[in-house]
C-alpha cells in the first residue's frame, strides 16, 4: 500500500521510525523491538538510512522487508542521495522492487565536511524525479518546521519543499519539534504556498540524559521553556526523566490531533517501551 492512501480516511495516522542496529553483527537484537513495535499496530514503520556504506543500505532493506512481509506492517525506507552515483542507488532500488517495498523516504542526506558530494545527485527533488523516471514508489519526503539548516530562509525552504513535491513527492514527514505553535504556524505557510500533500507531525520522545544534550548540540529544534524546566527538573533521576519525556510528547500528540494534524511520526529510538506507553495514551484518540 502507498503510504499516501492511508490519508483522508477521518482518523490520525500513526507511524514509527527506527534506525538499523550500529553494528551488524547486532542485527538480531533488532527482531525483538520489531515484534513489539508492530504489536502496537502503527500505520507504518520507516526505517532510516545511513552513510552510503554497503553495510547501512542492506540493512534498511533487510528491515524494510521484515517489517512488511514478516511482521505484516507497511514500511517506508529511507535513502539518501548525495554520496552516492546513479549506480548506487539505482541499485537499492532493484533491491526494494526485488522484496516487495513500496515506499521510499526520498532524502538528500547530510553533507560531511569529510566527504565530497558525489555529482550525481544535489537535492532530494533530484532523487524524487531519478525514482519517479523509472519506478512506481510511493514516495514522500522530510520537511522542516524551523527550517533547514542549509536554507536561507524559511520562505525559500518552503519554495524548495513545493519543487519537492510538485517532483511527486505524495506525503512528508517533519523534523522533530517541541513547540507545536511552530508546527501550526508552518503548516499555514506550507497550505499558502499550495502544498496540499499530508505532512506527519515528527515526535521525539524525550527519555534520557544523552538525548537531550544530543538535542542541544545538534537538532536545531527550539528547546521552549516548559520543554527545559522539565528537562532540568527531571535531569537527574532516570525513571522520573523518562516518564515526564513520554507525558511531554504525549502532551504535544493530543494538542495536535485536537487540532487536526493529518499524522504522527513517532521517532521511537528503537524504544518499544516508550512507543507503547505513547501508544497506549493516545490510542483512543486517533482512531477519529
Ligand atoms: P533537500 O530536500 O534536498 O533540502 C536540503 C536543503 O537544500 C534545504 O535547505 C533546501 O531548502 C535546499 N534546496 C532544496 N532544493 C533546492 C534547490 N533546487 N536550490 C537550492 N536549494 C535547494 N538523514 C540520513 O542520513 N538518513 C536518514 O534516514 C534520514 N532520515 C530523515 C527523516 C526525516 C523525517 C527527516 C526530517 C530527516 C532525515 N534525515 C536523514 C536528515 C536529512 O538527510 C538531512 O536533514 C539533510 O540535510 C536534508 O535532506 P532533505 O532530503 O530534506 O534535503
Amino acid at each position: 500500500m502507498k503510504i499516501c492512501d492511508l490519508f483522508g480516511q477521518g482518523r490520525t495516522v500513526f507511524s514509527f521510525e527506527i534506525f538499523p542496529p550500529r553494528k551488524t553483527s547486532s542485527i538480531e537484537t533488532i527482531y525483538e523491538t520489531l515484534e513489539q513495535l508492530c504489536s502496537f499496530k502503527p500505520d507504518f514503520i520507516s526505517v532510516t538510512y545511513g552513510t552510503g556504506q554497503a553495510k547501512d543500505k542492506y540493512t534498511t532493506v533487510e528491515l524494510a522487508n521484515l517489517i512488511k512481509n514478516r511482521y505484516g506492517v507497511e514500511s517506508v525506507a529511507h535513502l539518501t542521495c548525495v554520496n552516492s552515483t546513479r549506480e548506487d542507488v539505482n541499485e537499492v532500488l532493484k533491491q526494494l522492487k526485488d522484496n516487495g517495498i513500496e515506499n521510499i523516504l526520498a532524502l538528500r542526506g547530510d553533507i560531511n565536511p569529510d566527504i565530497p558530494p558525489k555529482k550525481d545527485f544535489k537535492y532530494s527533488s533530484d532523487l524524487v524525479k531519478f525514482i519517479r523516471k523509472e519506478y512506481d514508489f510511493g514516495l514522500s519526503g522530510a520537511c522542516y518546521p524551523e527550517g533547514h539548516i542549509d536554507a536561507a530562509s524559511l520562505d525559500e525552504d518552503i519554495d524548495h519543499l513545493k519543487e519537492k513535491v510538485d517532483a511527486g513527492v505524495s506525503h512528508l514527514m517533519s523534523q522533530l519539534f517541541f513547540d507545536n505553535n511552530l508546527f501550526y504556524d508552518y503548516m499555514d505557510k506550507v497550505r499558502a504556498k499550495g502544498i496540499n500533500v499530508p505532512v506527519e507531525a515528527g515526535i521525539m520522545p524525550v527519555v534520557n540524559k544523552k538525548q537531550i544534550e544530543r538535542m542541544v548540540s545538534m537538532c536545531g529544534a527550539s528547546l521552549p521553556q516548559k520543554f527545559v524546566k522539565v528537562m532540568q527538573r527531571f535531569e537527574a533521576n532516570p525513571q522520573a526523566l523518562r516518564d515526564a519525556g513520554i507525558a511531554y510528547a504525549v502532551d504535544q500528540i493530543v494538542d495536535l490531533i485536537s487540532n487536526g494534524v493529518d499524522g504522527i511520526h513517532l521517532y521511537t529510538m528503537n524504544n518499544p517501551y516508550v512507543a507503547g506507553k505513547i501508544k497506549d495514551s493516545i490510542g483512543s484518540l486517533i482512531e477519529g
